[in-house]
């Protein structure tokens, strides 16, 4: 619960709580940069958020629809200022939503530093920037990867 709250309203790592979650308003870290957590690991995940963002938005907007129409003020018109004020109710729970969900990911052990790269020829550096456009790879082939790097830096030899 901490990181949630940590990455939710501090907008920070919900890994080490130091890191920034955000390079801008908008703009998610890829990973952080305190402890090299990554924070959006599968693009799937992001579909709960983006759902509440907008759902919150839409509840704004009708919310303020029948206050209007419950105080007897509404006008002609009234509808765009509605969406306006949605969108903007959009925009504004946008980073919250987000930074709790990847506090939340982080609970569920999905938030966790990438394995150390160990680039050792061009065809892995073909490899990392095929990586970036293809479908993650599972968490145990990273796992694999990870004590590869790691017997790899300790011996100081690349594993064939
Ligand atoms: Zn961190």
């Amino acid at each position: 619960m901490n990181s949630v709250i940590a990455s939710g309203l501090l907008a920070k790592c919900p890994n080490c709580q130091q890191g920034d979650l955000f390079s801008n308003y908008w703009s998610l870290r890829e990973t952080c940069d305190v402890c090299g957590a990554r924070f959006l690991r599968d693009e799937g995940s992001w579909i709960a958020p983006t759902a509440f963002g907008y759902g919150f938005g839409a509840a704004v907007g009708v919310g303020g629809g029948v206050l209007l129409i419950a105080t007897g003020t509404m006008f002609k018109g009234a509808e765009y200022m509605l969406m306006v004020i949605a969108g903007v109710a959009t925009l504004v729970v946008y980073p919250w939503t987000k930074g709790m969900w990847v506090g939340m990911l982080h609970g569920w052990g999905l938030v966790y530093p990438d394995p150390v790269k160990v680039v050792e020829t061009p065809v892995a550096a073909i490899d990392e920037s095929e990586e970036a456009s293809a479908p993650k790879v599972d968490a145990s082939d990273e796992a694999i990867h990870a004590v590869d790097s790691a017997v790899a830096e300790a011996t100081g030899e690349p594993i064939a």
